[in-house]
């Protein structure tokens, strides 16, 4: 415990995991977050560079074969990757990486000081947000539903597992374990 400076954070699909992640920046401010490389296309509000590199099929291709990633995997038809570049930031400040499991148990595997954190909830309430947020074209619910139960039964492999049954107490159950894993303070607001 304590001094860990790279951080991995999961969540299955529908479990409210990007209200949690705004909450835990706000009140770790020395918290880095890890851009990701990905080929989806940003959504309303995202920012190049920021949220992730936005990149073509083609230019993360030459960027595998250069082996520019620590991992990456298919999602949904798009490639997501953790540049090794972005790793490298951990030297400087406390890192959190946002990446599905395969990715962070990779991760894991190549830097066992890596705490894994796991955000769960109930499938009815995973089916019943995914159902409500209208983003998601019905046939891909059972899509997402099915990829939800892989995810959440790698969970038992991650160092903690938080519920989100309600967001205010997640996060700040979250951020707590950051807190203390990481060793910095809880600020901002
Ligand atoms: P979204 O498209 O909703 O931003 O992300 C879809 C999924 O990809 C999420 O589970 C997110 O955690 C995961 N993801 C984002 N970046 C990476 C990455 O660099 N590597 C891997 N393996 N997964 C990622």
């Amino acid at each position: 415990m304590g001094n860990h400076s790279l951080l991995v954070i999961s969540g299955a699909s529908g479990v409210g995991k990007s209200t949690v992640l705004h909450r835990i920046f706000a009140a770790l401010p020395q918290l880095q977050f890890s851009v990701s490389a990905t080929t989806r296309p940003p959504r309303p509000g995202e920012r190049d560079g920021v949220d992730y590199a936005f990149l073509t099929r083609e230019e993360f291709h030459k960027r595998i074969a250069k082996n520019e990633f620590v991992e990456y995997d298919e999602h949904d038809g798009n490639l997501y990757g953790t540049p090794w570049k972005e790793l490298d930031k951990a030297n400087a400040a406390p890192l959190l990486l946002d990446i599905e499991p395969m990715g962070a148990l990779s991760v894991k595997e190549r830097r066992p000081d890596a705490v894994l954190i796991f955000v769960t909830a109930p499938m009815e309430e995973i089916a019943r947000r995914l159902s409500e947020r209208g983003d998601t074209p019905p046939e891909q619910i059972a899509m997402r539903l099915r990829r939800a139960e892989w995810e959440i039964a790698q969970a038992p492999k991650y160092d903690y597992i938080v519920t989100n049954d309600q967001v205010d107490t997640c996060a700040e159950e979250i951020i707590s374990i950051i807190a203390r894993e990481a060793e910095i303070s809880i600020g901002g607001n």
